[in-house]
């Protein structure tokens, strides 16, 4: 067989393929193929004759080791399948499976996630005496974790003064014990955490020259894709895995680095040009990713980095169509504007929902997209995370929800009699369950009567926590939906629960309640809303989350929704970046300095450049916080795109940048007017059609088939038919000028004749 590589590659990155001995380094932009390269030059290891058990390929995701290999497969046959290929931790935890033993370690060693750390974390803070206020275990654990990947090991933590003082200066000066029992308990009890995969990998090739000269002589090619996100734990390994041969090829961009936050150091790209003197680096400048104009606008916006290394990327692409910027009233209508623009691009460019992605900062963000996409009846899938009401927090507060209209339902009460923790435990909720049984009560039942049944010391809390429930039902009863979920959230403890946790996953989930009181807000502020209980409200999710979970499981054509962080290496025809407003994108909590500025900034510029032919900002000028409607300035990230690139009248809302007809964007989501784009050649025959300066539309809502309208820019046709799907009803008009179109109803802009 044998590949034209020459054929499917530029001269860089052919050369980049050809280079098989010898370390070798591939710092390039974005889109410019870095991926490809390694992809083909496993291939071409592979037709040299080179073992595939020899070849090892770290990639950042698993599904980017699965493309990987499916694509590999294609062109080499089954052979791609004995390839080492995978992410840092499932390479590293199947050799550790094998190795155990050396390191003291059981070789069915178990894996702890976060949730398993975490209670292990809470269990040593109780036998320390120390109050879990003060070392938060979110807190405690990103602390070890830090350490971990630093390679600093429990020794070492304990008598470096300047750990000793910072976390004294932190008022947390046992962090060091707490980082010892947890290291003890994990070992034994034969478990790893995360961070442990890695660590114990250095361990063991530390303490084992035999073992890792067994490795070093196994991966005779070592290649890690993202090498910018890599960490100095994962460094180390890759480093020791190729001391011998030194072929490892590593590939990244210095202006994706967007994990420093986990531990990954930008120092691993210049470290690796000192260990390597006989280092070849290739660069790659031409981006067959995007169209022109959106790499220059991801260039332009990069630029303002000071710690950027300077590329000049550039794409041979078609020009294609400027950038759309969506200016919303509200999180709500940007949720529409989305919804609706991806609707009527499907229909009308013939595309498939997987040809759409939506990006965004923070998770909470989703709630509102998943909200408009599902009126428009559009499927959707969560990568990297759970739908809006899957997460544990809503799960939580929702379950108080549903105990406060039904204070027999048993899983909700199960779930939070204990939570935030009031002192009930395992042993008491058994003895209740017991009781209950026994007396043919339900569990609330002898909940609200705990005293009747249990020893005064251990009902105590079991009253409280019944008194509140009684309170929230009382309150129920009187309030909206939104007035009695804000009372319920605070009082039952879990705001405080969750704000006092500072750690990233804890922030998520601190908005993600925020944003679920946002939702009841809208809910009660709905005019078409008789029924504003919150009673009404949990029907109204349970439908939601029911349907979801059938949605799921159906296979088939869906929009991708996302944070940023999990986009990283994707890419999609049409993208949609949302929520560019200041403090949420560029996120506030990130910004305390010119180096997390540039974080956040290279995160812009990952999302942007995830795109292939079409990419949309979108941002609201109000927001709601805690329900309150709070007015929001758009992000300085948009003010840094060059504007060439930029379509800023597309925007939408009341306001005195609204122009006039036809400028809005609900009549005007097929086609951007532009001088720059050429028109493409079907789709947008030059109207003549000029809309009149007293056009105003019609209510539309008694429209049938056969009536002629007219559009203030598609000009006049007839409706072919009309067709309502969960509650809207979209038109099919056969225009005299541009042909067929599928309009919205409730956004078009149409005058009846
Ligand atoms: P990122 O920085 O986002 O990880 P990357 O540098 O890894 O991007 P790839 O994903 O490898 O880039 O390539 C981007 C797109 O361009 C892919 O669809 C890839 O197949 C295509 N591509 C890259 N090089 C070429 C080429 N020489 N000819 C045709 N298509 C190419
Ligand atoms: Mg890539």
């Amino acid at each position: 067989m044998g590949l034209d590589y020459h054929a499917l590659l530029n001269p860089s990155q052919a050369a980049a393929v050809m280079q098989i001995e010898g370390p070798c380094m591939i710092i390039a932009g974005a889109g410019s193929g870095k991926t490809r390269v390694l992809t083909y030059r496993i291939a071409n290891l592979l037709e040299q004759q080179v073992n595939p058990f020899n070849i090892l390929a770290l990639t950042f995701t698993n599904k980017a080791a699965k493309e990987m290999r499916a694509r590999i497969e294609k062109v080499v046959g089954p052979e791609a399948k004995n390839l080492w290929m995978g992410t840092f931790h499932s390479v590293f935890a199947r050799i550790l499976r094998s190795e155990a033993d050396k390191i003291g370690y059981p070789r069915s060693f178990t894996i702890y996630d976060t949730q398993d750390s975490k209670t292990l974390i809470g269990q040593i803070l109780k036998e320390l005496e120390l109050d879990d206020k003060m070392y938060k275990p979110n807190m405690v654990l990103s602390r070890i974790s830090g350490a971990k990947n630093k390679l600093i090991s429990v020794q070492q933590y304990l008598n470096d003064p300047v750990i000793k003082q910072d976390d004294e200066a932190a008022m947390r000066p046992k962090l060091g014990v707490i980082y010892q029992q947890y290291a003890n308990r994990c070992f034994k009890a034969g478990a790893m955490d995360f961070d442990d995969l890695l660590y114990q990998t250095n361990v063991l090739f530390k303490d084992h020259p035999d073992v890792l000269n067994k490795y070093q002589n196994m991966f005779r090619y070592v290649m890690v894709d993202e090498y910018q996100d890599t960490n100095y734990s994962q460094y180390l390994i890759a480093r020791k895995l190729a001391a011998k041969e030194r072929n490892i090829c590593v590939v990244g961009d210095d202006a994706q680095s967007i994990y420093a936050f986990r531990g990954a150091d930008i120092q691993n790209i210049l470290n690796f040009e000192k260990d390597y003197p006989e280092l070849q680096v290739f660069k790659l400048e031409q981006n067959y990713r995007s169209t022109q104009n959106i790499v220059k606008a991801a260039n332009s916006v990069i630029k303002n980095n000071q710690a950027q290394l300077r590329k000049d990327v550039f794409s041979d692409n078609e020009e294609g169509p400027l950038i759309e910027v969506f200016k919303a009233s509200s999180d709500n209508e940007e949720g529409k504007l989305v919804a609706q623009s991806i609707y009527e691009d499907k229909m009308n460019q013939h595309l498939s929902y997987d040809n759409f992605a939506i990006l965004y900062r923070t998770n909470a963000q989703s709630r509102a997209m998943e909200e408009s996409l599902r009126k428009l009846g559009i499927k959707y899938k969560i990568v990297g995370g759970l739908s809006f009401y899957q997460r544990k927090e809503i799960k939580d507060l929702v379950a108080y929800l549903r105990l406060t209209v039904n204070p027999n339902d048993e899983q909700a009460l199960r779930r939070v009699i204990n939570y935030p923790k009031r002192g009930i435990g395992d042993t008491t909720l058994a003895k209740l369950i017991n009781a209950a049984e026994e007396a043919n009560h339900t569990i609330w039942e002898v909940v609200s009567n705990a005293d009747k049944f249990l020893p005064t010391r251990t009902a105590n809390p079991i009253v409280d926590f019944s008194e509140k429930i009684k309170a929230y039902t009382t309150v129920a009863a009187k309030e909206d939906a939104f007035e009695a979920a804000k009372f319920i959230a605070k009082n039952s403890g879990m705001i405080e629960e969750l704000y006092s946790d500072k750690s990233i996953e804890g922030l998520s989930r601190y908005e993600n309640i925020q944003e679920l009181l946002n939702g009841i807000k809208a809910f009660v502020e709905d005019p078409e809303r008789e029924d504003k209980t919150l009673g009404s409200f949990l029907q109204d999710i349970a439908l939601v989350t029911d349907s979801d979970l059938k949605d799921a499981a159906q296979e088939g054509e869906q929009v991708t929704m996302m944070t940023i962080h999990s986009a990283k290496g994707l890419e999609f025809r049409n993208v949609y970046i949302v929520g560019l407003e200041e403090n949420l994108f560029p996120s506030q909590m990130m910004i305390t300095s010119r180096a997390d500025l540039e974080e956040e900034r290279r995160l812009f510029y990952v999302a942007i450049t995830r795109a292939e032919k079409k990419l949309t900002l979108s941002y609201a000028t109000s927001r709601y916080q805690w329900g309150n409607l709070r007015s929001c300035e758009k992000s300085r990230f948009l003010d840094e795109i060059d504007p060439k690139y930029v379509d800023f009248k597309f925007s939408s809302g009341p306001g005195p940048d609204r122009a006039g007809p036809g400028e809005s964007p609900f009549g005007h989501v097929f086609e951007r007017r532009s001088n720059l784009v050429p028109p493409p050649p079907r789709k947008t025959v030059a109207t003549k059609y000029v809309a009149p300066a007293d056009f105003v539309p019609s209510d539309t809502s008694k429209l049938e088939a056969g009536q002629r309208v007219e559009h203030p820019k598609f000009g006049f046709g007839k409706v072919t038919s009309l067709e309502t799907v969960q509650g809207s009803t979209k038109a099919i008009i056969q225009f005299e000028e541009v042909g067929e179109k599928t309009l919205l109803l409730s956004f078009a802009k149409l005058r009846v004749h």
